[in-house]
């Protein structure tokens, strides 16, 4: 804390606030979510090594290695920017989509890829979440900039790692940068909705709680859920603007205690009211890609109009608000458990306890297929001169990198800069890297020494194919049989 402070001394923010506001805004949002102490240190000295003349060396010998790498995690993650050129594509022709979105996906595996770690991740996110709180000290260029950034990468990133809390306040923040009239107009248009809804919201609950009541399940926590304003920009996009359809402007939302009792709630609520039919989604028995988990039902409610029902326990309700940052939650309020419970040596407690070491297991092995962190160490991701990104295997060299452009660079290379500076061919590149290739069509060709050395089965099957062909055609190589490589 004091060496944050110490560093950050003087600083001021664009809204006027001494800048340790800031990371202790993020550390002390972290440290409620229940994660770890290094997580918490590193989120209030997240930004000394980019802004301060504290460097890691000084972290490390105060606060150990594990801190020290997470706020160079951090400090890496704040490096990827989208290029500024890419506001052009966005208006680009529809057909472009397709490519910008694959570019995006890439840029969003180099930030998994330069994690390396979920705290790293969560940090990012909720540093992101910080400054997009406080955009106004921003100029309105960068602010639009930093938000298309927000939208492109980091929500859908938080909604990867089900961190809906985030996701949902990331894309609402940055809507009404990017798009200030679409917001307006869409507040005007819903606020008739919207008392109507509230109005509905409080009936159905006090008539649900009743049938609950009656029918002998306990209800732990029953409230009405407000739509995000992006999410619903979009569902009116999609449904032509229609408002009647959308039955989950708010929804009801109702807490349970257990698996149990989340179908008895089902089925008590559909005993009384009508199913929508099509409508009922057991997000339990198959929960989305992200691990969210509810069942969800629209029913003709009380008051004659459709709305939905969201039925989970509180253990979903915390994974789908806070998704992997749960996962620390559960530890924290676990160990607590166990320390004030005395040990005894009943058969059914350990039995218990196992269950539960099992569940976890699983859950963190589902944790990591979920994030890929894996998949992404053995990439490398670099960047043409212009800002986009391509996806090599580790080891790729320039050569391989030229191929992915077009096959005709590719055989013409000549040389190869890397961050500016000239490099051998068989140069390996490195995550972030920019690399330029200079090539000539007319002197340029493929060398059978490229074989050895490229990683890609794009560029080796290409160099072959020149190299066949300038044999066939009986010109430089004649009888020429590459090496074979592994
Ligand atoms: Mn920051």
């Amino acid at each position: 804390m004091e060496l944050a402070k110490k560093a950050h001394q003087g600083q001021v923010r664009g809204t006027g606030e001494q800048y340790i506001e800031h990371p202790l805004r993020v550390a002390l949002k972290l440290s409620q979510l229940g994660l770890d102490v290094d997580s918490v240190v590193a989120a209030l000295l997240h930004d000394v090594v980019e802004d301060t003349p504290v460097n890691l060396e000084q972290i490390k010998k105060m606060f150990g290695q594990n801190v020290a790498k997470l706020v160079d995690g951090v400090t890496k993650l704040g490096q990827i920017r989208l290029k500024r050129s890419w506001f052009g594509f966005r208006i680009l022709k529809q057909k472009e989509k397709p490519r910008l979105e694959s570019q995006l996906e890439t840029f969003r595996k180099l930030i998994l890829a330069t994690a390396k770690n979920i705290q790293v991740l969560i940090i990012k996110l909720y540093d992101r979440l910080d400054n997009m709180n406080t955009i106004e000290g921003m100029t309105q260029d960068k602010r639009t900039y930093f938000a298309q950034e927000t939208l492109d990468l980091y929500a859908p990133l938080a909604y990867r790692l089900g961190i809906g809390e985030v996701k949902g306040e990331l894309e609402d923040l940055a809507f009404q940068q990017i798009m200030p009239e679409q917001f307006a107009s869409l507040k005007i248009k819903v606020k008739d909705a919207f008392q109507k809804r509230r109005a509905d919201v409080k009936k159905n609950k006090h008539k649900i709680l009743v049938l609950l009541a009656q029918q002998q399940i306990r209800v732990i926590d029953i409230h009405g859920r407000t739509k995000h304003w992006y999410s619903l920009w979009r569902k009116l996009k999609r449904l032509d603007g229609d408002l009647n359809k959308i039955y989950d402007l708010i929804a009801l939302r109702v807490i349970v205690p257990t698996v149990a009792d989340c179908y008895k709630t089902l089925q008590a609520i559909h005993s009384r009211w009508s199913a929508v039919e099509g409508r009922i989604k057991d997000y339990i028995a198959q929960p989305k890609k992200n691990g969210y988990q509810s069942l969800h039902t629209t029913i003709l409610g009380p008051s004659n109009r459709r709305f939905e029902v969201q039925i989970r326990t509180p253990h979903m309700h915390d994974q789908a608000e806070f998704g992997v940052a749960a996962h620390w939650h559960y530890d924290q309020h676990k160990l607590i458990k166990d320390k004030i419970k005395p040990i005894t040596s009943q058969h059914s407690q350990w039995l218990e306890r196992l269950a539960t070491w099992r569940q976890k297991i699983k859950d963190q092995n589902q944790l990591a297929t979920a994030l890929n962190f894996e998949i992404y160490s053995d990439r490398v991701f670099v960047f043409t001169p212009k800002g986009d990104i391509r996806d090599l295997p580790s080891g790729a060299t320039p050569i391989d990198f030229a191929y992915t452009i077009h096959t005709s660079i590719g055989d013409a290379t000549i040389a190869a800069k890397v961050n500016r500076k000239m490099v051998k061919l068989d140069h390996k590149l490195q995550n972030g890297d920019t690399v330029e290739i200079i090539f000539n069509p007319k002197h340029g060709q493929p060398h059978y020494k490229w074989l050895g050395f490229v990683k890609t089965a794009l560029a080796r099957s290409r160099i072959r194919r020149a190299l066949r062909l300038r044999t066939r055609l009986g010109s430089v190589v004649r009888r020429f049989r590459p090496k074979r490589t592994a």
